[in-house]
């Protein structure tokens, strides 16, 4: 498992990438970072994480609720990053753009948002972004890992279904 791929499209192994950060063992330098690690919270439930990294000012009592009840019907399948403003380690703001794919009940849809971060006491945090959701076309080609991350081939997996 150690070498398996990070969930948020680095192309390094999670070990390298966005674990030591969800497991609280480091903190994200950059924006970029936070977004991707939050992203990869997102993949493997870490609510906690989620809820750390999002900004106090936006905190609501039910988040937790919230992240529980979605993450049963959405599965996160892609993240790419488009563009990044500032953000960097000498920075105290910064936004991502990005677009983010995930199938719900077996349709695929796409994510785009610009999300804002801001750095406060060497922390950044996820503020807010207005997110644009299109359904989409998404082919994987049979031969392909599928996109639910089982391990096994898209034909040997959801192709079959
Ligand atoms: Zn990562
Ligand atoms: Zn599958």
């Amino acid at each position: 498992m150690s070498d398996t791929l990070c969930r948020c499209g680095s192309a390094k192994p999670f070990a390298q990438c966005c674990k030591p950060f969800l497991g609280k063992l480091a903190t994200a330098n950059t924006a970029e970072q936070l977004m991707r690690s939050r992203f990869t919270a997102f993949c493997l439930h870490k609510f906690k994480y989620l809820i750390d990294t999002l900004h106090p000012s936006k905190h609501q009592p039910n988040d937790l609720a919230e992240l529980e009840t979605s993450s049963h019907k959405t599965s996160w399948v892609k993240l790419t990053l488009q563009h990044t403003q500032q953000g960097l380690e000498t920075d105290n703001q910064g936004s991502v753009e990005f677009s983010a794919i995930f199938n719900e009940n077996s349709q695929f849809f796409e994510l785009r948002e610009t999300s804002s971060f801001i750095k406060e006491n060497g922390q950044w945090f996820y503020l807010d972004g207005s997110p644009r959701i299109t359904a989409i076309d998404f082919k994987l080609k049979r031969n392909q890992p599928c996109w639910c991350f089982s391990g096994k081939k898209f034909k040997h997996c959801h192709a079959l279904l």
